[in-house]
């Protein structure tokens, strides 16, 4: 008899674990591949425009509850999220496939209000709609987007890269994603108490529409791109501010230093955070689903930037041996945690 195999819980190793756990699996046989797994698009090509692929998957009960997310508002969400990772390459996107699992609780008036919200998308962000895939579901619905992107040669910016003394960027504002989600969680709390009571959520406008309508920061991309400025480096922010500089660390081997004060939230965010008693620094740090972007610049680029109402400078590239850390309001230095969401 065979001795018993070893069962390891995905729990232990975690997601970023296991991604590691696959990649080291597999070589790339192909030298059109320039980047496989490990960042947030895949790089292929050989002349002097490149190809970018990613494709995130959105689960109901997971990822999103239709008891409060309009399905045209999910249909956008699942556009705009691909699009972030092509932006995070600083690349433009071209063309999608939607891949749906459906169960027959959906009409197709449904699907319909569905494909309003991805036809907005791919309105706002000039993509094109070439594909998909549509199987049932037994019960909740699925949607995986994959996008293709171009950038050329010259401009692509990976996770790595990022040098000592770089500064880092971020854009937009942060935590406010998270704190919409908290307010839609509670507002559904009391509703299904108490089905007279009818959701107050237009004193939370703001934070609400970043958890439902999050937007891709192409914007800024073809900004940065009139400025002429290339970051050296650059991730989206979909796990938390703390979790993408862990991976800018990592990745480019460096550490890195930013400033508690320096970190850019909204009013209504930092006065909601107070509202359920949390920290407003802890949601900015480890919020997730915000979509900006974190990227790193050389200091001569600076002058670029320094006005840009958009752009905040929250600190700098350290070497690796100094690690990661947050210098507080009070001047004191914290290691930063990156907490970031475990779905395991
Ligand atoms: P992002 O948050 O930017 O979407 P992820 O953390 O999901 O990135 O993924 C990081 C990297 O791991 C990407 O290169 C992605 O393509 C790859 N990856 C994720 N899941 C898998 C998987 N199951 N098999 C192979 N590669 C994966
Ligand atoms: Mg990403």
């Amino acid at each position: 008899m065979s001795e018993q195999q070893k069962r390891t819980e995905i729990g232990e190793i975690g997601e970023f674990g296991l991604i590691d756990q696959i990649s080291s699996k597999f070589t790339n046989k192909n030298s059109s591949t320039l980047k496989g797994i490990g960042d947030d698009a895949a790089v292929f090509g050989s002349g002097d425009l490149l190809q970018l692929l990613s494709t995130d998957m959105l689960l109901e009960g997971v990822h999103f509850d239709l008891s409060y997310m309009p399905l045209q508002h999910l249909g956008y969400k699942a556009v705009a999220v691909n699009v972030s990772d092509i932006a995070a390459m600083n690349g433009l996107p071209k063309q999608i496939t939607v891949s749906l699992g459906l169960s027959n609780r959906f009409s197709v008036e449904a699907i319909e209000e569905l494909y309003k919200g991805i036809q907005f998308a791919c309105e706002d962000y000039s993509v094109d709609l070439v594909g998909g895939d549509t199987t049932s579901s037994p019960s909740g619905l699925v949607i995986s987007v994959a996008v293709i992107g171009e950038v050329q040669k010259e401009k692509v910016v990976y996770r790595k890269n990022a040098k000592e003394n770089d500064i880092i960027c971020v854009t937009g504002d942060l935590g406010g994603a998270f704190l919409g989600l908290q307010v839609l969680e509670r507002e559904k709390a009391v509703f299904k108490e108490n089905p007279e009571m009818q959701p107050d959520l237009e004193k939370y406008d703001f934070i609400v529409k970043r958890q439902l309508k999050p937007s891709a920061r192409m914007d800024v991309i073809h900004e940065l791109g009139d400025l002429g400025l290339v970051p050296t480096s650059m991730i989206d922010i979909s796990d938390g501010l703390a979790s993408e500089l862990f991976h800018i660390a990592k990745n480019s081997e460096v550490g890195v230093t930013i400033y508690e004060d320096k970190l850019p939230i909204a009013k209504m965010t930092y006065d909601t955070a107070v509202e359920f008693n949390m920290d407003p620094m802890t949601c900015a740090l480890n919020g997730g689903e915000d979509y900006e972007l974190l990227f790193t610049i050389g200091q001569n680029d600076f002058e670029k930037i320094k006005n840009h109402a958009d752009i905040a400078t929250i600190g700098y590239v350290d070497k690796r041996a100094n690690g990661l850390k947050m210098v507080t309001k009070n001047n004191n230095t914290v290691a930063l945690q990156a907490q970031g969401w475990k779905h395991f």
